[in-house]
């Protein structure tokens, strides 16, 4: 690149970036995705690296976020707020401790760290003199930031003074004030009650509550604050390294991120990172990374600051949960029971560090609430592994030609009419087993792992095996033979003898499994557990009546008048009788009182603890699962068979919901258990 090309390149880097900078500082409606941003800002970083020569002190790249808004009173910090330099890669954290090395040739190694989560809200300085708090501080451009001292004195977490005898005459506290997942969830459900625009993620939530003219609205909001740093300090306040001080301060009572920790080196810094991957998705908070900081606070002085950041750390930024693109057109899904899903089709685009080409939008009362229209830039999101979904349109982005999306009236498939139960938001089919696509979700869910587990058996072969006319009822796969398999297109003899093996090898299954895979409305394990444990046989179950179902704990008026209905219908009774001729089978079952035998309930289970427990820590309940042979994971994802969920169980719960994985609360968890209180 010639350096006329690269000098035009650069204002007009710099240009979209200042314009981008207001529109997310101090309008709060950014313009484009953080993701786009950070592309931008880091080419803006490389050419001028490449071309020092050009080089401004008022480039976005040598200072700091936006200007304090109108309206508040502007603070002049007395120790500049700076930012922090990322880095997205682990060869770019490399390079960080190299050139900690080049400046600093005689630091101790394998230099220490603090390594700390980069929670995602918005910094704080809080100035405490004689151990009361007298200002609080937004970062703003840095060198000026907004006073807000009346809406910081609302936050909690925020001490109004200091825990200690003799108190600094000065010490600034700074920090991060954040919203948690679950105050952000709550503040959005009233934000739509009131007909008020729900906030798009809870960063943006926490800015718009903190930067609030008039507290009252900052103090209904449930912000957090971790402290993280500090500005001006009296002498002898600060402690050898960052992470005594920062003990310091929590002793004072201002709260510090416990999964802080002091690492060593390179390495040190890379497993951290990988492990706070690994706990994003159940954390209460968000964060965007972790970051890195030279632990020994003589050190982090030697090493000093550039204009925008400190030399001593850096932030590891994880890639974006969240992308923006264009919504394309939407679909509607039928699944199993009916339910009709509004599927997005998306322009492709990296979220989370995968190409997402469709999200769900959950459901049509979402969508009108949300106000998503097709043509739309919406906000993408995904979040661990859980399936993609439409956060929310980005209104300023709407094209003049947005297009409404209308629910439909009749079922998209098989054309029944379209039906939505009072109180609920899905909408249904009301085709039943005559709509295809209701079939074709029944007849999946029949063979998945969970239900018979046949193997070999996916969505397009049954597809083919009903357009063939050879399977319309689940019983139909057992007359299936491997000559007829064989004569499919694309078949060998040997996948269609592995099919029929794995179809015979079903017939010997469990009670619960086999109710399960029926595939009664609103009957998932949990419940098909229950039901065989209370009755014992599929006789006693088919014959029983609500009274006596509802004597099944959890099982409520619904769900018994769905058991009802579902084995008073013919083509089901055929169905079983079908399935049973062919030679399905079980073992029985003894039910007595307590007969929930927790050791085979449990065995081999996956199962995710959330929340808080009564009667047992985390720990003991860890323990007693593992020690009934299930194995017990921190986070929840397809392959989680249950979530236990204690008092104010948070993102974990949601994602079991989502995901559709069975819940216990604490009271069925210690039935599970046997019965018996520790
Ligand atoms: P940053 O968010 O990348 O990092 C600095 C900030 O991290 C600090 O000010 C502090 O608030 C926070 N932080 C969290 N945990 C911390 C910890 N443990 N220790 C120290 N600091 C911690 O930088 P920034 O300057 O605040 O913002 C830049 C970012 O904002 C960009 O990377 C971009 O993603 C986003 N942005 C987006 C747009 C847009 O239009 N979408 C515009 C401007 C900025």
């Amino acid at each position: 690149m010639t350096p006329e090309t690269a000098a035009r390149r650069i204002e007009e880097l710099r240009s979209l970036i200042r314009r981008y900078d207001y529109a997310y500082y101090i309008l709060a409606e950014p313009e484009v995705s953080d993701a786009e941003y950070d592309a931008l800002f880091r080419e803006l970083q490389a050419l001028e690296a490449q071309f020092p020569q050009f080089i401004t002190p008022d480039s976005p790249t040598q200072r700091v976020g936006g200007a304090p808004a109108e309206g508040f009173n502007k603070v002049r910090h007395s120790v500049p707020m700076l930012s922090l330099d990322n880095a997205f890669t682990d060869e770019e954290v490399a390079e960080f401790e190299q050139r900690i090395l080049a400046l600093a040739p005689d630091i101790p190694q394998p230099i220490e760290y603090s390594a700390e989560p980069k929670m995602d809200g918005l910094a704080i300085s809080l100035r405490y003199e004689k151990g009361i708090l007298v200002q609080a501080a937004t970062r703003g451009d840095g060198e000026v930031g907004e006073d807000v001292t009346r809406n910081a004195m609302t936050i909690r977490a925020i001490p109004l003074r200091l825990l200690c005898d003799t108190p600094p005459q000065v010490v600034e506290i700074r920090g991060e004030v954040f919203m948690t997942r679950q105050a952000f969830e709550q503040l959005n459900a009233r934000q739509l009650e009131k007909g008020e625009k729900p906030f798009a993620n809870p960063r943006n939530a926490a800015a718009g509550s903190l930067r609030q003219l008039d507290p009252r609205i900052t103090a209904e909001r449930q912000l957090s604050f971790y402290a993280y740093g500090w500005g001006e300090v009296s002498p002898g306040v600060l402690v050898e390294t960052h992470i005594e001080t920062m003990a310091l301060f929590r002793q004072w009572g201002a709260p510090v991120n416990p999964l802080m920790e002091r690492v060593l080196g390179l390495k040190g810094m890379t497993d951290y990172f990988q492990r706070m991957l690994a706990r994003r998705p159940d954390l209460d908070y968000d964060i965007d990374g972790v970051v890195y900081k030279v632990n020994s606070i003589a050190w982090q002085e030697k090493l000093g600051y550039t204009a925008r950041a400190p030399r001593w750390a850096l932030a590891r930024k994880f890639p974006a949960q969240e992308a923006w693109t264009k919504l394309l057109d939407v679909i509607v899904q039928v699944g199993r029971t009916g339910a009709l899903t509004p599927v997005a089709k998306l322009a492709p685009v990296r979220v989370g560090g995968v190409n997402v080409s469709s999200a769900t939008l959950h459901n049509f009362e979402e969508i009108k609430r949300k106000d998503i229209r097709i043509g739309d830039t919406v906000i993408v999101r995904r979040a661990g592994d859980v399936i993609p979904e439409v956060v929310g349109p980005v209104l300023s982005r709407r094209p003049a030609d947005a297009k409404e999306i209308i629910p439909p009236k009749k079922c998209p498939v098989c054309g029944a009419d379209v039906i939505q139960e009072p109180g609920k938001a899905v909408l249904r089919c009301s085709g039943g087993l005559y709509c295809p696509a209701q079939r074709q979700r029944a007849l999946e869910h029949f063979v998945s792992r969970k239900a018979m587990d046949i193997r070999g058996l996916g969505p397009k072969l049954i597809a083919k095996l009903v357009e063939k006319g050879w399977v319309e009822h689940p019983d139909d796969f057992y007359r299936l033979s491997a000559d007829q398999l064989a004569t499919l297109e694309g078949m060998g003899t040997k996948s269609a003898h592995n099919i029929i093996n794995a179809i015979e090898a079903s017939k010997n299954t469990t009670l619960p499994r086999f109710l399960y895979a029926l595939g009664i409305p609103e009957v998932g394990e949990v419940t098909a557990e229950q039901l065989a444990q209370h009755f014992g046989t599929l006789e006693a179950i088919m014959q029983a009546d609500e009274a006596a179902l509802e004597a099944v704990e959890d099982i409520g008026p619904v769900v018994a008048h769905n058991i009802v209905t579902f084995f008073r219908q013919p083509v089901n009774q055929k169905v079983i009788q079908g399935l049973l001729q062919a030679g399905i089978h079980w073992d029985d079952i003894h039910p007595s009182k307590d007969a929930t035998s927790s050791a085979s309930f449990f065995a081999g289970k996956t199962v995710v603890l959330t929340g808080t427990l009564h009667t047992m820590t985390r720990d003991e309940a860890k323990a007693r699962l593992k020690a009934l042979g299930a194995h017990v994971t921190n986070s929840v994802s397809r392959k989680t068979d249950f979530v236990i969920a204690g008092e104010k169980a948070g993102s974990k719960l949601a994602k079991a919901q989502q995901l559709g994985i069975p819940v216990l609360n604490e009271q069925q968890f210690l039935e599970k258990l046997g019965g018996q209180t520790p």
